[in-house]
């Protein structure tokens, strides 16, 4: 049920609707007639003076409509709209107040806030203001605006879980008789997510036939592939990983990759296995300092020759990729790998996202989505020198 109520008492002066006849009309004696279909006018008086106006509708109905407008711009008025129920706004507040109260992240909060800013704007334009008035149909509709705004399928289903989150909510403070339904969003394929086991066992194979005419570079990009994959680094660090940074730790009985990171100036110590830190040696190029590069020239032209070789192998091997993310599907196969290995949450959590950055967060979204726990990680990182 609907009820206009006005907020503001002031006196308004008293507005008439009329009819102008057409010549010929039947009720042309009648000033107000409803039977016709005749043009409508407003008239009122203020200060002494009388006014006219043209409704601008034919309809009865429509000019009472316009005789409120007018009666509201009068008095200075506007019209404030309640229906029974649940108002949404102060729905939305309480929801997110409970958010809060459960700890969740500032970031997630934020997100929780302005997606149902953006329902509630939603729901005003089609002058639904309560809880209530979230029925499927609505719902509907809304979550057909989502494409314009999140692009990516991932994130609509990420904005539809939020937002079942809410309906769920009113569910329990009763104030919704029952969770509507929301249109489900199917996640495509991303083209940047980890590689599955197939894949990346695709993609070391193929690298006997790409290079087939070349053994050297056959095995010098096997076991980059190696590197990234099992280090996590971007193609750049990987390929100007020195001699040294291939470590044997007697005590652990184990070999690491340790590496100072450019964009984050993070050191970073990641255990890999033993056969590939045995690969890694027997393709030593015979420069004295890296493993792979030759140390002259730019990074940067090193890195785009590589990246051109592993785009190559993508395509061979039918893997799809967005040209330059390639390394990244390997980093976050990494990623995920150690994700899905869990180790007790630890403080050294937040320091190591921070220097894996790229693919680590890439991992806990893909392992989040799989429904997997968040992780352990057998990382160390050491920050600075
Ligand atoms: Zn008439």
């Amino acid at each position: 049920m609907l009820n206009l109520c006005y907020v503001g008492c002031m006196d308004a002066p008293l507005i008439t609707i009329f009819v102008r006849h057409t010549p010929g009309c039947k009720y042309a004696g009648d000033e107000f007639s409803k039977r016709c279909n005749c043009r409508k006018h407003l008239r009122w008086s203020q200060g002494g003076k009388q006014y006219r106006k043209k409704a601008g509708t034919r309809s009865w109905t429509g000019a009472e409509e316009a005789k409120r407008r007018l009666d509201d711009q009068l008095a200075g008025r506007k019209p404030a709209v309640v229906e029974e129920g649940q108002a949404l706004d102060a729905a939305i507040k309480t929801f997110i107040q409970d958010k809060k109260n459960q700890g969740i992240t500032e970031k997630v909060i934020d997100k929780y806030e302005r997606e149902l800013d953006r329902l509630r704007d939603y729901c005003a334009a089609q002058c639904v203001y309560t809880v209530q008035g979230l029925t499927r149909e609505l719902l509907t509709g809304y979550a057909a605006t989502w494409d314009k705004h999140y692009p990516a399928s991932l994130t609509r289903s990420k904005v539809r879980e939020r937002l079942r989150s809410f309906l769920r909510y009113g569910y329990q403070a009763e104030w919704l008789t029952r969770i509507p339904q929301v249109s489900k969003v199917q996640v495509e394929q991303d083209p940047t997510m980890p590689l599955t086991e197939a894949e990346y066992a695709k993609l070391l194979d193929t690298c006997y036939a790409t290079f087939a005419d070349d053994r050297q570079k056959c095995a010098r990009v096997h076991a980059l592939l190696q590197l990234m994959r099992w280090s996590g680094l971007a193609i750049r660090d990987a390929l100007t990983i020195q001699r040294s940074g291939i470590i044997h730790d007697d005590k652990k009985k184990l070999y690491r990759i340790v590496t100072s990171r450019q964009k984050t100036g993070t050191h970073v110590s990641v255990p890999i296995p033993a056969d590939v830190a045995q690969e890694l040696l027997t393709v030593l190029n015979g420069n004295p300092r890296y493993v792979f590069w030759s140390g002259n020239g730019l990074e940067e032209s090193v890195t785009k020759n590589w990246a051109k070789y592993i785009a190559q192998l993508f395509d061979d091997a039918e893997i799809p990729k967005v040209c330059y993310m390639v390394s990244h599907r390997l980093r976050d196969t990494f990623a995920v790998d150690l994700l899905q290995k869990g180790v007790p949450k630890t403080k050294a959590f937040k320091r190591m996202r921070k220097a894996v950055t790229t693919g680590m967060r890439a991992g806990r979204r893909d392992a989040s989505v799989k429904g997997i726990k968040p992780p352990i990680l057998s990382l160390s990182v050491h920050r600075g020198r």
